[in-house]
């Protein structure tokens, strides 16, 4: 499909020198592409656009912010998914909200473990864009395991059912929007409610960075639902995310040390999978937080 919507690139527009700049109020990132917009679309939530990057390939936009890109989508899709499966080791039943580019639930999918996966998507835009233009990202989409719902995360949590989830995990955007809910204390107990005993939820988490106030605010809201030693935080690089540096924090409803794995079942895995990003011990350093991080959390 991708090839097809190139033919249609103007070759008069093709080598434009022009940026997509991801903007905030003191910094910016930005990144020659091709000057066409492949995808556009506004939903009564968002714009989804999708544009041809130079340094990073496809990527793909929801309200002039950069969400994913063929180059280094597969450290943040990795890593919100293996450390927490793999720690666990019985992970079955698994919720996703959010993640409508598919790459979550790719990542999730390849563990034989797991029997179902609901995914929550708000905006059914995200998903036809990705499978449009980023096939690598969104091929799990057919996947005889997933059921898919377009619908609202939150809502879907507050009425699911106790203890029927081994995992959750919120691949949402930043908090506005239809993505404000997810960063609240309400939406985590629901969360909890919905957790099996030995559960664990992994959330978008912001960067200690970049969105500190965002990144400080979830962490102690998951501690006030989780308890203070049942939350943990990963730190990982992905260059086209302000600042470079992103988290993901994770809350353990019963004894798992999701900051460890057997070296033997990561490398198996990773191997068997050619993974990009996710080794044992980029796990183990992932949840090794520096002095600053650890202040900002009251951990040192
Ligand atoms: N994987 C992406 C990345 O690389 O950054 C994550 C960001 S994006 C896919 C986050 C998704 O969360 C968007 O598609 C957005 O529509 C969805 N979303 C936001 N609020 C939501 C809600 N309340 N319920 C379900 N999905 C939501």
């Amino acid at each position: 499909i991708r090839e097809e919507a190139k033919k249609h690139i103007n070759p008069e527009t093709f080598n434009r020198n022009v940026w997509f700049t991801d903007k905030d109020e003191n910094q910016a990132l930005s990144l020659r592409y091709t000057g066409e917009v492949l995808y556009d679309k506004t939903s009564e939530f968002q714009r989804t656009r999708i544009i041809d990057t130079y340094a990073y390939g496809t990527t793909l936009t929801i309200d002039n912010m950069v969400m994913c890109t063929e180059k280094d989508e597969s450290h943040y899709h990795e890593m919100i998914s293996h450390p927490a499966i793999l720690s666990h080791g019985h992970i079955k039943k698994v919720l996703v909200i959010g993640g409508g580019d598919g790459g979550t639930i790719r990542e999730v999918l390849r563990h034989s473990s797991v029997e179902k996966v609901t995914m929550v998507e708000i905006d059914e835009n995200v998903i036809e864009a990705s499978k449009m233009y980023l096939p690598s990202v969104s091929r799990s989409f057919n996947h005889p395991k997933l059921k898919l719902i377009v619908g609202d995360g939150i809502k879907f949590v507050e009425e699911a059912k106790p203890e029927s989830y081994d995992l959750i995990i919120v691949d949402g955007s930043d908090p506005v929007g239809p993505a404000e809910g997810l960063f609240s204390k309400k939406f985590y107990e629901s969360c909890f409610n919905a957790l099996t005993p030995n559960g664990i939820l992994v959330t978008q988490a912001e960067s200690p960075l970049f969105n500190d106030r965002a990144f400080v605010e979830l962490n102690g809201c998951l501690k006030e639902v989780f308890g203070n030693e049942k939350v943990k935080t990963l730190l990982f690089h992905i260059p086209t995310y302000p600042s470079g540096t992103w988290s993901f924090q994770l809350g353990v409803k019963g004894d798992i040390d999701v900051t460890n794995v057997k070296d033997e079942c990561a490398e198996t895995f990773g191997n068997n999978h050619l993974l990009n990003y996710y080794n044992a011990n980029v796990h183990r350093g992932a949840f090794a937080l520096p002095n600053f991080v650890k202040r900002m959390l009251n951990e040192l």
